[in-house]
């Protein structure tokens, strides 16, 4: 393991262990599993003319898919529903392997996930969970 390796590892375990925004204030939501790996989330959205301006998410999972719900709602809050839309695509893509935009900050430790496709779920299902909810806006 390489020194970046375990500085994503470390970053994955404080958010899995420490989860920003978690807990739901009964804005809109969407709910989505993972049966293969028991990961079981809501995520919900208040969003403002287009704009994105609090995110909060619950549920539970592995570190991967907690931590990744925990990521997103700090990386897609206070963007407009169109930015999270290039940014939700954007991470799919980096787990496909493809180049992927630098505008996903931290969102980008995720990118050595791809080489395991069993856990490739895990990670995106909190941002498909996001799309969802963010679809008719
Ligand atoms: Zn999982």
């Amino acid at each position: 393991m390489n020194n970046l390796e375990s500085m994503y590892r470390s970053m994955i375990m404080d958010h899995s262990k420490n989860p920003r925004n978690k807990g739901l204030k009964g804005f809109k939501s969407f709910h989505l599993n993972n049966p293969s790996c028991g990961d079981d989330i809501t995520v919900e959205a208040k969003i403002v003319d287009g704009v994105i301006v609090e995110i909060h998410h619950d549920g539970v999972g592995c570190s991967i898919c907690c931590s990744s719900a925990s990521i997103m709602s700090e990386v897609l809050q206070g963007k407009t529903v169109l930015e999270a839309q290039e940014l939700i695509d954007e991470f799919s893509k980096m787990l496909m392997g493809k180049e992927f935009s630098e505008k996903l900050e931290e969102a980008s430790i995720y990118q050595g996930v791809s080489k395991f496709p069993a856990r490739i779920k895990c990670a995106t299902l909190p941002w498909k969970a996001l799309e969802k909810v963010i679809k008719d806006e």
